[in-house]
C-alpha cells in the first residue's frame, strides 16, 4: 500500500549537491555558483527594501523585470515569462506539454532534472546518448519527435556548447517544442536567442543563478514567441516569483556591465585552472561554462573524499560514464590556487594509497 502514484513510488528523486551554510569554512566548487557577489545595485535594493513590498502580493507578471530583461536582450516584454528559477520553468513546460503518449526527449548525459520531471509527470521519455566528442545525436533526436526536446547548451556536466547549426536543424525539424536551456550562456561564446525569435516552437531558458550570482534568489525566465508564453502562463503558479526576487533581479538585469565583468574573470580563471589541472595529470574537457569536467589521474570518488576532508567540495556523480570524473566549479583565483595546492599535496602523499 502506498499513498503515492506508482510513478512517484518508482522514482529516486533529484539529489542536489551539498549546500553548507554561508560562513562555514568551505571552498564550495560543487554546484556552479558564481564565486563573485551579486551586483552592488541589486544588494542595495535589498538593503533598502520597503516592507510594503512584503505586505502585498507581488506583480504576477513581474512586469518591471520583464521590461529590464527585454531591454537587455532587445526582446519585447510579452516574449518573456518569469519563474522561480529556471527549474520552475522546466516544470511548467513539462506540465504544459508532456504526459503519457507525449514524449520527453533529450541527449545524455545532461541536467538530471529533465528525467525527474518526466518521471513525476508520468510522461514517456527517451534518452539518447551523445556521440564521440560530445556530438549531438541529431538524426535520432529528430526521429524521436518528442512533444518536448530538452537541450542544455552549454551542457552540464560536459561543459560543451551545442553548435548553432545543430540547434537550428532541430528547431526546423521538430514538431514539438525545443527547449534550449541556457543556464550557462553568460560564460559561453554564443547564444541561441535568435532561434527563439525565429522559430515558433523554440523556448530559451535563462537564469540569474549562475551569471548573475543570484542562485539563492530563485529567478529564471523563458523567452519565446508570445503564443508559447501565453500557453505557459496558463500552467504556472500566479505568484511563483516573489516581490523581493523581482526587485533584486530587476536591478541585477539592469547592471549588465557588472555581470559581464564577472563572467570575463571567470572565463579567464577557467582557462588558467584547466592548464594547472592538466599539469597535475587531469584530463580536462573544453568548457563554455563556469565549471570544468575533469578525469582525475586517480580514483575520482577517492579524490572527491580526500578534497572534502580538506574542506573543498567538488561534484562527484555516482552514475555510469561519469563515476570516473569530477565536475569542478570555477572559484576565485585564490580558491582555485588552494584547490591546486591541495590536489598536489593529496597526490604527492599518495593519500590512503589511492593512486591506483
Ligand atoms: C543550474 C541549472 C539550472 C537551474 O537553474 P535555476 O534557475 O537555479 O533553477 C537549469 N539548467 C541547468 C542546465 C543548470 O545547470
Amino acid at each position: 500500500m502506498s499513498y503515492f502514484r506508482p510513478s512517484v513510488d518508482a522514482m529516486t528523486g533529484y539529489v542536489p549537491g551539498e549546500q553548507p551554510k554561508p560562513g562555514t569554512p568551505i571552498i564550495k566548487l560543487n554546484t556552479n555558483e558564481n564565486p563573485y557577489p551579486p551586483s552592488p545595485n541589486a544588494i542595495s535594493i535589498l538593503r533598502e527594501l520597503d516592507p510594503e513590498w512584503l505586505r502585498r502580493y507581488p506583480d504576477p507578471y513581474a512586469n518591471d523585470f520583464r521590461q529590464a530583461a527585454g531591454e537587455a536582450l532587445k526582446i519585447p516584454k510579452d516574449w518573456i515569462m518569469v519563474g522561480n528559477g529556471s527549474d520552475d520553468l522546466l516544470n511548467v513546460v513539462v506540465r504544459a506539454c508532456a504526459e503519457k503518449g507525449r514524449k520527453i526527449v533529450y541527449p545524455m548525459p545532461t541536467y538530471v532534472l529533465y528525467r525527474t520531471l518526466a518521471e513525476i509527470q508520468d510522461a514517456d521519455r527517451l534518452e539518447i546518448p551523445y556521440g564521440e566528442n560530445n556530438q549531438l545525436p541529431l538524426d535520432e533526436l529528430i526521429a524521436a519527435q518528442g512533444a518536448v526536446t530538452f537541450i542544455a547548451s552549454p551542457n552540464s556536466p560536459s561543459g560543451h556548447g551545442v553548435p548553432m547549426s545543430d540547434l537550428r536543424q532541430l528547431a526546423a525539424n521538430l514538431k514539438g517544442v525545443l527547449v534550449i536551456d541556457e543556464a550557462y550562456v553568460d560564460f559561453a561564446e554564443e547564444t541561441a536567442l535568435p532561434l527563439g525569435v525565429e522559430f515558433p516552437n523554440v523556448i530559451i531558458l535563462r537564469t540569474l543563478s549562475k551569471g548573475y550570482s543570484l542562485a539563492g534568489l530563485r529567478l529564471g525566465f523563458a523567452i519565446a514567441q508570445p503564443h508559447i508564453i501565453r500557453g505557459l502562463f496558463k500552467v504556472r503558479d500566479s505568484y511563483s516569483v516573489d516581490a523581493i526576487a523581482t526587485l533584486v533581479g530587476t536591478a541585477a538585469m539592469r547592471d549588465q556591465d557588472y555581470k559581464n565583468e564577472c563572467a570575463k574573470k571567470v572565463k579567464k580563471s577557467r582557462e588558467k585552472l584547466a592548464i594547472e589541472l592538466r599539469q597535475l595529470g587531469f584530463e580536462v574537457w573544453n568548457s563554455q561554462t563556469n565549471f570544468l569536467l575533469t578525469l582525475p589521474p586517480s580514483n575520482a570518488a577517492k579524490t572527491y573524499e580526500a578534497l572534502k576532508r580538506q574542506n573543498i567540495l567538488v561534484r562527484y556523480f555516482n552514475q555510469p560514464s561519469l563515476d570516473d570524473k569530477l565536475r569542478i566549479s570555477i572559484g576565485t583565483d585564490e580558491q582555485n590556487r588552494l584547490l591546486i595546492n591541495t590536489l598536489s599535496q593529496i597526490f604527492s602523499r599518495g593519500e590512503s594509497g589511492f593512486l591506483t
